[in-house]
This record gives C-alpha cells, structure tokens and sequence, in this order.
C-alpha cells in the first residue's frame, strides 16, 4: 500500500484551510461536518464559503498566512491559487511536524482526500492515491447508488446495542454470529424498511436466545475452498461467501494476495506452505489444526490453489475431519490445467485435434517418474503434467522413448491467468531447452498435444514480456 487508510476523529480539534476557492469551501464543508475547529485564512470568503458560513461556524482570517496560524492544528490544507501560498504552507507543517494536504499536488502532500460515500455512522472512504480521480469517482457514483441509504441506520441501532452485547454474550465467537444473523436476517430487514419497533423486538429476542446459549463455543466447520489459479476473478460465488465469514484461514504459497485479500480483514491468518527451512508443514498436522480450531468453535476456511480434489491432497486433508465428527464443506474451484489453457489461448480439446484430455502429475517418487506411457501417448489426446518443472527433461524425453514423435507439440504456462503469466511453445524435442532459456519458474503448467499450435490464433491474454 501507498497509502494507510485511517478516519480521524478531529472533533473540537484545529484545522486550517488556505484559500477561498470552491476547492477550499469543499474540504472546509468536510472538516465542519466532521466536527472540527477550522480556520479560513483567505482575503476575503468566495462565494461557496459564504454560503458554508451561513450554516456552520468557522474563523476567517483575512491576514498573510504565518507560522503561528498553524499552531494547535491537527492537519492542514492548501487551497490557494496562488503556489507560492500553498509551498509556505508546506514548510510550515514540515517545521511543526503538522500533515499538509495541497489540492490537486500529490506530491506535495502528506496525505490525500478520498471521495466519501457517507452513510454516518458508516463511511466509505476511496482513493487512488491522485493517479485516477476519475475511477474514483466513477467508483464512489457506484456505492451511493448500491448502498441504501438506510446503512447508516443499521450501523447507528447496532452501536447502540454494543455494550449490551458484550456483557450478555461473553464468548467472542457466539458474539460474531449474533451479529452476522442480526446484519443478514429480519432485525436488518425491518430497519431498511424504517421498522424501528418491529426490529428492536426482535433484536431483544435474538439477545435472550443468544444469552442462553451459555459461554460455550458454538460448533466450529471447516471449509475447503479451491481458489482458482490465480486470477481473483476465477473465485466462485460461494468462495467468496465462505470467505467473508471464516474466522481462521490457513493458506499456502500457492495462494496469491489477491485473493488472500479478499478474506475477511479480521480472520486470523496461519501459513502452513513450505517453511524457511523448505520443510512443508506435515499433512496431518495440518488436519489436526484443523480439528483443534472448528472444535473450539471456529469457522475454519483452507485455501486450496485450483480445486481442492485435483492434485490438492483435499480427500486426505478432510479424511481426519470427518473421522472427528467435525462438519465441513468442500468448494471447487478452476482447475491449474482449465485456468491456464483458457490463458494460454490452448483449447484442451477440439473436434479437429483432441477428444480426450489427460491430467497427471509430473511429481517424482523417489527419484523416478512413474507414469502410465502408452495410455499417455494416444491419438488425439491433450495431456497436461502438473508439478513437471523440475522433472520436465525426464518428461519429455520419457514421451520420445516411449514412442510419442518428438515434433508433437509442447507448451509451458508459468503464473497461469496471473499478471505475470508467461508461455513457451516447441515441441517435444525442443520445449526443455527452450524453458531453461526463458528460466520459467514455479508453479508452471506443461500441455502435450497438437492443440498448443491453436495458441497463434486463439492467445488473447496478454503474457509477462
Ligand atoms: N489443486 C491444484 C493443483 C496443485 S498441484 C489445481 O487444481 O490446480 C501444484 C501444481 O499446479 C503446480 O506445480 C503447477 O503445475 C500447477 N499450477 C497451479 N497453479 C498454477 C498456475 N497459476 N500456473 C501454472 N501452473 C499452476
């Protein structure tokens, strides 16, 4: 992140605003809704700060700008037409140690304004750190027209049950679902609908059965989510769900931050990949985790790269799971060798080179390969090698000897639907030297098959240089 998001409270607190412009009477209107104490240092007000002073109170100063005018303030901000103003400005909060914000000058600034959707007490703060005014703003069009306005309501009613709450319903967990069935089910539903008795009825209703449930943890679950690839925009919707709710996520390297991202901010989050030592954390330990958080009640989401049943050890993972009693769901998602044939522009099958698509894994046991060859080599038949890059040599040449023709076609996906995918295409024969040349690197996908020529008609994403 550029930038650290943060609401300030400034209430009662100094702000200054430098200048008497629309742009002025714009961030001033922010900072008095926001409750502070703002000065205008300015000749005279415009036109939009007069019409402010006719319904907020602000000091206006019609003197040069001085040092001391900045004495007390929490932030500041330059408004003025005129730069040589808006640079004093800057070095007189550089001296104080006070942030400065000059409109329209990122670089000058030691924070910028986001566009704000307001929804008080709910706030939604945007901003692309000054590189896309516009997409924020066509951003901020979108929220006021997708979030009713009645938000602001809810958010306003659940904080003043909060204290209540916490006393009645001790146990942290059992308080999270309270307030997931009270933001998802007819308590909302009523205050959409400006039903303020109806919903505090059933608000205290839902509050004596939760008190009642005791201190104990509720039953945990398990959620064995397959991510895609890569691309966030692979996720199914109910991923994504799953996600929104888990309490505890355990993930590994194959999990990008893009979709990490979109786990919910608070749910704790446990690596269990390959440790600094390259040592994997043990499969079993893993499920045992697993066991130990849903018994104390947690909603425990495991992240899989693909699908959790395509070469993800997921029927091992859940095994334990259901051998505990332990509840869990399992959650495709697109498969390594679907995701990054789309990419790639490579159709697994066509009528006109392959009816058949085999997928194995490339993983050595023990220092050897152990894979079927004649049912690999087929007629009209794609073959895509999961975990092949280390063993990709052996792979190719073991297709050769055992009689496939060494001018088959051949592709490598590195990073497949990735920002950083890459592709290289040959042939048997070729496709190994030409991967060490473009030092193509984990995880990466290999496709065996005279579908790969398709690819110089059919790419369409566009691939790491
Ligand atoms: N369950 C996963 C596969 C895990 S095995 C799935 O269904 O896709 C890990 C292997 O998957 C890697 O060695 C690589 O061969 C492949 N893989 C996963 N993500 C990939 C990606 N984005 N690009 C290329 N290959 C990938």
């Amino acid at each position: 992140m550029d930038h650290l998001p943060i609401f300030l409270n400034i209430r009662g607190k100094r702000t200054l605003v430098v200048g008497s412009g629309v742009i002025a009477a714009r961030k001033a209107d922010l900072l008095l809704r926001a409750g502070s104490d703002v000065t205008i240092i300015a000749p005279e007000l415009g036109e939009e700060l007069s019409l402010l002073a006719e319904s907020y109170k602000f000091n206006h100063k019609a003197e040069a700008l001085a040092a001391k005018d900045l004495d007390g303030c929490v932030i500041v901000f330059g408004c003025s037409d005129d730069d040589a103003i808006n640079r004093a400005l800057c070095e007189f909060a550089a001296n104080a140690g006070i942030m400065v914000n000059v409109a329209d000058q990122t670089d000058s600034c030691d924070f910028t304004m986001p566009a704000v959707v307001d929804r008080t007490p709910l706030l939604i703060a945007i901003s692309s750190g000054g590189s896309s005014p516009l997409l924020t703003r066509m951003l901020k069009a979108r929220f006021e027209t997708t979030i009713p306005a009645a938000y602001g309501r809810l958010a306003e009613f659940a904080g003043s049950y909060r204290d209540r709450i916490k006393a009645q319903v001790p146990n942290l967990t059992r308080r999270r679902r309270f307030w997931e069935s009270m933001i998802s089910g007819p308590v909302a539903e009523h205050l959409f609908s400006s039903q303020v008795d109806e919903a505090t009825t059933l608000m205290d209703k839902l509050l004596t059965e939760t008190a009642k449930e005791g201190d104990e943890p509720p039953d945990g679950e398990v959620y064995l989510v397959g991510t895609g690839p890569g691309d966030p925009d692979l996720l199914t919707f109910r991923a994504l769900r799953l996600m929104q709710q888990a309490d505890v996520v355990l993930y590994d390297r194959l999990i990008g931050d893009g979709i990490l991202n979109l786990v919910r901010r608070d749910a704790e989050r446990v690596y269990v990949g390959k440790l600094p030592n390259q040592h994997t954390v043990p499969q079993e330990e893993i499920g045992q985790m697993m066991i130990r958080l849903a018994q104390d009640g947690k909603r425990v989401l495991r992240l899989k790269g693909g699908d959790p049943f395509v070469f993800g050890r997921g029927g091992e993972e859940i095994e334990a799971l259901s051998e505990n009693g332990i509840a869990f769901q399992v959650i495709p998602g697109v498969t390594a060798a679907v995701g990054c044939a789309s990419y790639a522009g490579i159709p697994l099958t066509h009528r006109d080179h392959a009816q058949a698509c085999v997928f194995v894994t490339g993983h050595e046991k023990d220092g050897k390969l152990n894979l079927n060859w004649k049912s690999l080599i087929q007629p009209r038949q794609t073959v895509v090698v999961y975990m092949g890059l280390s063993s990709m040599g052996a792979i190719t040449q073991g297709f050769i000897a055992n009689g496939a023709d060494p001018a088959t076609p051949a592709a490598i996906v590195e990073n497949g639907t990735r920002a950083g995918q890459r592709v290289v295409t040959g042939t048997l024969e070729s496709l190994t030297a030409k991967t060490k040349a473009a030092a193509i690197k984990s995880p990466a996908l290999i496709i065996v098959g005279s579908v790969v020529n398709l690819r110089d008609k059919l790419s369409w994403f566009a691939d790491s240089p």
